[in-house]
């Protein structure tokens, strides 16, 4: 059986998933229309009195931010710049891959949404972030923050692979159409279930891209959840594992036992496969650990902070003076560091510890750093100093369809005695159905977090 949210939600965040293509409108905070045209060389909206939050990028992060920004500084004007007309979640979404649950699950549209909650939409792109004069420029014109939330998610650093010239970015393009990562929402996500929905069989490969990256347990779910289609169809597919780590992790003895007792014929793990070569027209890929030709593949690029933060100039420098790929923030305050008025939040964080260095780039903590910062801008409008407050991390992975078991990863985060913030974390191996119940109850509560 396919679920819908309606199982779990109880209605709470029952808006339809109708998707919608057209733009909201920035004149209208309490009824917004469905269209508005704007142009970039034009003012997005006027000043008012109140004091202007804009979150820029309106994902698992910032979802969150502009829905708390509402109820704990009620006399902000909060304001959510977002590319996408319908939020898709990539949380979940190896499971819809398999049709474990359906598209609306996955899906919100952001009108409605904004509507509900009564803050500002703008369907349009953040082209330039000017942060000397606190101002933003879109693809519907410009608007003045007084602060700014950026929780812009990732990119795929494909130059790594094949440079920045043009015929580089040819293959990289070739890449993203043919072999998505889908790792970034949403029109990749449909084209990698199409690719699933054709495959005959043969060799489908999936690479691992160098940490920091995106929920570090979900490519094994996803390549769980192939091969437990294959399985399930009598399709005569090979899925290929080539990890740029030395093991699973986390939760490597879970996702191993899994292997070991469901998809040994399916499944071939390989360590330590460092990405030397992608063509992608020939379909082959050439590792540290082999060179092979694939029918199909989830070709993954190292991963770095979404071009929103390059574009406000947030990117951390190494000492030698090269980028870092993610952005330079207070790892308590989470404010960039040297300007107090712009946050970060979610995926695109850096690094915030000597230790285990990034947060887990999951959901779960975007969700949290989106409550954190939506509490420190409140209690800053308010004439306090916000108290430091650390977000923690859950992960489900379902490593079986039929029946339905997960297995799990928490981690905690408290500051040490040396003033770094140190992490705990607890994985639980033992698959079980009883997990796969707390993930959706645990989606349920996220959902309604950021919808409503
Ligand atoms: C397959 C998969 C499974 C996952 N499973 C889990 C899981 O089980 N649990 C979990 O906690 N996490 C999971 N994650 C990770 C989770 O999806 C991310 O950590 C989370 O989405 C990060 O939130 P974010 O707000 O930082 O970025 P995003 O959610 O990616 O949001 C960024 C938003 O910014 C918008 N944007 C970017 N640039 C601009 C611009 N210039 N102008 C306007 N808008 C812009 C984008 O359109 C996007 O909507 C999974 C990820 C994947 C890919």
């Amino acid at each position: 059986m396919t679920l819908d949210r309606r199982h779990f939600l109880a209605g709470a965040a029952g808006a339809s998933a109708t998707l919608l293509t057209g733009c909201a409108t920035p004149g209208a905070a309490d009824k917004p229309m469905p269209f508005f045209i704007g142009t970039a060389g034009q003012s997005l909206m006027p000043r008012g009195k109140a004091p202007r939050v804009v979150v820029a990028g309106g994902g698992w992060g910032g979802l969150t931010a502009a829905r708390h920004l509402r109820k704990l500084a009620p006399q902000a004007e909060v304001v959510l710049l977002e590319k996408n007309p319908v939020f898709f979640s990539c949380p979940l979404s190896n499971k819809w891959l398999v049709d474990v649950v359906d598209d609306s699950f996955l899906t919100h549209d952001y009108l409605r949404v904004a509507d509900r909650i009564g803050y500002r939409y703008v369907q349009c792109e953040v082209t330039q972030v000017d942060r000397a004069a606190r101002r933003l420029h879109t693809t519907a014109g410009w608007l003045d923050y007084d602060y700014l939330v950026l929780g812009p998610g990732i990119r795929y650093a494909y130059e790594a692979w094949f440079g920045d010239d043009a015929e580089g970015r040819a293959a990289a393009d070739a890449t993203r159409r043919r072999f998505p990562a889908a790792y970034i929402p949403n029109a990749e996500h449909f084209t990698l279930k199409r690719a699933l929905r054709s495959f005959k069989g043969g060799d489908w490969v999936m690479n691992l891209p160098p940490p920091p990256q995106r929920c570090p347990p979900s490519p094994y779910e996803r390549a769980y959840m192939v091969a437990w289609y294959f399985k399930t169809n009598g399709i005569k597919g090979k899925v290929t594992i080539l990890d740029h780590k030395p093991r699973i992790a986390p939760i490597g003895p879970g996702f191993k036992a899994a292997f070991e007792e469901l998809y040994k014929d399916y499944i071939t793990y390989v360590p330590n496969a460092h990405v030397q070569q992608v063509d992608p027209f020939n379909q082959r890929i050439r590792t540290s650990a082999g060179d092979m030709h694939f029918d199909h593949a989830v070709l993954m690029a190292p991963h770095q902070a979404g071009d929103l933060a390059w574009k406000a100039d947030a990117i951390g420098r190494r000492p030698d003076g090269q980028a870092t790929g993610w952005t330079d923030v207070h790892p308590q305050k989470l404010h960039l560091q040297g300007d107090d008025r712009v946050y970060v939040i979610g995926d695109a964080v850096g690094q915030v510890s000597p230790t285990f260095r990034f947060y887990p780039k999951a959901g779960h903590v975007a969700n949290q750093h989106g409550q954190i910062v939506a509490g420190y801008i409140a209690e800053r409008l308010a004439g306090r100093e916000p108290a430091v407050r650390l977000p923690d991390n859950l992960c489900y992975m379902m490593v079986n369809a039929s029946p339905r078991e997960a297995i799990s990863v928490q981690f905690d985060y408290q500051v040490g005695a040396e003033g770094h913030i140190e992490q705990k974390q607890i994985d639980d191996n033992d698959r079980r159905a009883g997990l796969v119940v707390e993930n959706f109850r645990w989606a349920g509560l996220k959902f309604e977090d950021m919808f409503g």
